[in-house]
């Protein structure tokens, strides 16, 4: 009895143990990634609708290994964000575009979005890394903060938001009817930008319920002047439909997939043609 009750806890222990000690490694990688350079910034165009021109772009991190090859985003981003290792990643986005930024657009209705999870937010952390990195001698061209929704918003720093919004950074919710998301942000953060999340997009005549509600965010934002972007258009039709809605702002691979940031003048100049 005693000694196989000492053995299943010994081997429950030792579980334990494994799966802490991968998630460690993993986020011992990351930092060793970022030193290492092993990280990348890529960017997505944001199309707008109306005029199909290239009205901006969203960095997206990509992180590739010697050892494993390419880890998606959805892998080590939650990840990051809960060993504290989330900031350095962001920071390392802001360096990234401050330093091809001579070669993107400087037009004021060019947007550049970058995602920041909510904890960023904490002790007006992303405010000093902006001043720092981005302004004030990049005002333009304009910049866009995503706020990611993994998190439960509701830790979100009032000062912070209104310091945002004086050092005329936008103000996007990410993923908005997904996750923590919940409408009372769109009072509290008097967001500029509802991003629709790409399961909304990918129910345009398929799903019914799902379908609804993009109908229902699109009526939402309208009413309350906020802007519009639909992420993960992949064909036509949805784009079309999104479209003759209203929306402003599209996203997707219909338009093009994310690129390296470095590729991205040659795609637009022959976007443009
Ligand atoms: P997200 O912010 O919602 O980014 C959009 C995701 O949709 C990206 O995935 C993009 O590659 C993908 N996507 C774009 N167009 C299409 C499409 O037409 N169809 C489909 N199926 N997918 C499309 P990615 O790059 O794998 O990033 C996943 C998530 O990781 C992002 O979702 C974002 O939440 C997070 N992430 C990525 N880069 C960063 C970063 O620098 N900082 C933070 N905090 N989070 C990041
Ligand atoms: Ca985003
Ligand atoms: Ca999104
Ligand atoms: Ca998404």
């Amino acid at each position: 009895q005693l000694p196989l009750a000492l053995l299943l806890s010994l081997l429950m222990g030792y579980i334990v143990w494994l799966a802490t000690a991968s998630r460690m490694s993993l986020s011992w990688q990351i930092s060793y990634g970022i030193n290492a350079r092993e990280f990348m910034v890529y960017c997505q165009p944001l199309i707008n609708s109306r005029s199909g021109d290239c009205d901006g772009i969203e960095l997206l991190l990509r992180w590739h290994t010697p050892r494993q090859g390419w880890i998606p985003p959805d892998v080590f981003i939650p990840l990051a964000e809960r060993q504290d290792l989330i900031a350095p990643l962001t920071r390392f986005v802001l360096s990234e575009v401050a330093r091809h930024l001579p070669l993107l657009p400087t037009c004021p209705t060019f947007h550049i979005a970058i995602n920041v999870a909510a904890s960023h937010f904490h002790q007006h952390q992303i405010i000093d890394d902006l001043r720092r990195l981005w302004w004030p001698e990049n005002p333009v061209p304009q910049l866009i903060v995503e706020l990611t929704e993994r998190d439960a918003l509701p830790e979100v720093d009032q000062r912070v938001v209104a310091c945002l919004h004086t050092l005329g950074v936008k103000l996007a919710i990410d993923d908005f009817g997904t996750g923590h998301s919940s409408l009372s942000y769109l009072k509290t953060l008097s967001p500029d930008v509802l991003k629709i999340d790409k399961v909304f997009t990918a129910a345009i005549g398929t799903d019914a319920i799902n379908a609804t509600v993009t109908d229902m965010v699109i009526s939402l934002a309208q009413r309350l002047n906020i802007s519009l972007v639909a992420e993960g258009v992949e064909t036509e039709e949805q784009a079309t439909y999104l479209r003759e809605k209203g929306v402003d702002v599209l996203q997707g691979y219909f338009y093009a997939r994310p690129m390296p940031l470095g590729d991205f003048p040659d795609w637009l100049s022959s976007h443009k043609t």
